[in-house]
């Protein structure tokens, strides 16, 4: 596939699976197009050429005699519907509470009634520690509290593909270890398939099965987490491991 803002190619001929259940982290310096992916997964960006298929299924078009065809909206959303995000500035709707961030796709999108939504509310908000805040507003919570929300939010959805796009860079140090504690809880309690943008080298190497380090838009190396920290094998890998470590 292939992503250009205008002329500024920002990845290029790029080619990768996940398999499902895979914890693939995906680290290289800024800029190396490593976010745009997970946009693109979303479907928050278009892309250039190329495809995405999501169990084998294209997230956006097909090609039907040499022409463009773009899928229908209630498929793409069907397919979107199986992908959660959780952002670097958490994102939910401000004037809402807690648990009406946490409902409001589950009854909006899914048709789920109110009251199942709420009882499953509760319990992801019990499983991110956070079952006294349902009717909080995200203003009153720290910044740990709100992305732990957002994580909530995103499964109730009960996506089978998660995406974690930076989501502890906008937090105070020592608020980023309860957000990661959730995280790892989600990796050992779950299948869901991740795919993993993150600065947290410890937290990539314990919870993912595979690393790719990227530069200017192309995969430079792929690894276990093992080898990817340990034993890189390409200079451009170990020049910004010894840049992050
Ligand atoms: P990373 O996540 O590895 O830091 P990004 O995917 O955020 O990299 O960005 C890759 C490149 O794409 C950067 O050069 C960035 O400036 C550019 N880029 C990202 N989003 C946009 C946009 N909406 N418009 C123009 N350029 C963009």
């Amino acid at each position: 596939m292939k992503k250009a803002f205008g002329d500024h190619v920002v990845l290029n001929d790029l080619n990768f699976t996940v398999n499902k259940g895979d914890r693939v982290t995906l680290i290289g310096p800024s800029g190396s197009g490593k976010t745009t992916i997970l946009r693109l997964v979303m479907t928050l960006e278009e892309l250039t050429d190329g495809y995405i298929y999501i169990d084998g299924e294209p997230l956006t078009h097909t090609v039907r005699d040499g022409k463009r065809v773009e899928l229908r909206e209630k498929h793409r959303n069907h397919i979107r519907q199986r992908i959660g995000m959780v952002f670097q500035q958490f994102n939910l709707f401000p004037n809402m509470t807690v648990m009406e961030n946490i409902i409001e796709a589950p009854v909006h999108v899914l048709k789920m009634p109110k009251k199942q939504a709420v009882e499953r509310g509760r319990e992801l908000l019990a499983k991110v520690g956070l079952a006294d805040k349902e009717n909080a507003h995200p203003m009153e919570l720290s910044g740990g509290q709100q992305q732990r929300v957002a994580i909530a939010r995103a499964l109730a959805m009960d996506p089978e593909i998660l995406l974690l796009d930076e989501v502890t860079s906008a937090l105070d140090p020592e608020i980023v270890g309860e957000v990661l504690e959730v995280l790892r809880a989600v990796a050992r309690t779950t299948d869901i398939t991740m795919l993993i943008v993150t600065h947290e080298m410890q937290f990539a190497r314990d919870v993912s099965n595979r690393v790719l380090m990227f530069d200017s838009g192309s995969i430079v190396e792929e690894a276990s987490p093992e080898v990817m920290f340990t034993d890189p094998q390409e200079q451009r890998t170990k020049d910004f491991l010894a840049a992050v470590l």
